[in-house]
């Protein structure tokens, strides 16, 4: 579990301000909030990445900052929105590199759990017939697929995500959140920044919302119709 206990975070100004929240396990979250409230700076708290200037961000009763990068990522899975990529990787080089925390060599052998776990999550994100091409010549849909089958190969209890359905079309974003609820569903802790409200209602097992420097249960119409300056009757908020 997730705690926050008084976290704040500034750039110029504060982004997030005396932030106390606990994020509960085998859930997927939605993260909402308008563009510049503070979403990524959240997920990166809650990677690690950053490191909050006034109170703590606990995993398990442990400061994720102050855990050992390694063992942290076997804890903690995350799909940034521009991960950093070799366009010269292949699928199949870039699906490796989630198991690198587990590596104590690079040129380790793959173990026949590894592989049967590379081939599960290939096919289930339908990356099969991918595996040889170069990151370069996929489709935005293809290469997110890719992301996010990577951190999944990471194997973590934990997997953040920002923005993840971005750039797919409507069939796409379904079958990625229909697998994120089902990960949810089966033990893991998914929390992910997301922008269609419609769509994070529909697959969301609870919602945050970012406003003003806090973070906020965002489960009822009213609070999303204020958080995004909408009338309540919107038909956006149906
Ligand atoms: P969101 O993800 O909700 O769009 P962010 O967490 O990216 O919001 O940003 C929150 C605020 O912090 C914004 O006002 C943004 O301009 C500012 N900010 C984010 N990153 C930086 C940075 N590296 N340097 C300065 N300001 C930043």
């Amino acid at each position: 579990m997730y705690t926050l206990e008084k976290v704040s975070y500034s750039f110029e100004k504060p982004v997030l301000d005396n932030v106390s929240l606990e994020i509960p396990d085998s859930k997927l979250i939605g993260i909402l909030g308008p563009n510049g409230s503070g979403k990524t700076t959240l997920l990166r708290l809650l990677s690690g990445f950053y490191r909050a200037e006034q109170g703590s961000v606990l995993l398990n009763g442990q400061n994720v900052a102050e855990t050992r990068p390694r063992l942290r990522a076997r804890q903690i899975a995350v799909v940034t929105q521009i991960s950093v990529l070799n366009p010269q990787f292949t699928v199949r080089e870039m699906l490796a590199l989630g198991r690198a925390p587990y590596r104590r060599w690079f040129w380790q052998r793959q173990t026949a759990a590894e592989q049967a776990l590379l081939e599960k999550i290939t096919v289930d994100l339908k990356l099969s017939e991918f595996l040889p091409r170069r990151l370069k010549t996929l489709s935005g849909g293809e290469l997110q697929r890719t992301v996010i089958a990577r951190a999944l190969i990471q194997d973590t209890p934990i997997l953040l995500l920002d923005e993840p359905v971005n750039h797919l079309d409507i069939h796409q974003q379904i079958e990625i959140l229909r697998y994120l609820q089902n990960l949810a569903a089966t033990g893991r802790t998914v929390i992910a920044i997301l922008h269609d409200l419609r769509l994070a209602r529909k697959f969301c097992d609870s919602l945050l919302a970012v406003e003003n420097g806090k973070v906020i249960p965002a489960d009822t119409t009213e609070i999303l119709a204020r958080v995004f300056d909408l009338p309540e009757d919107s038909e956006f908020l149906q």
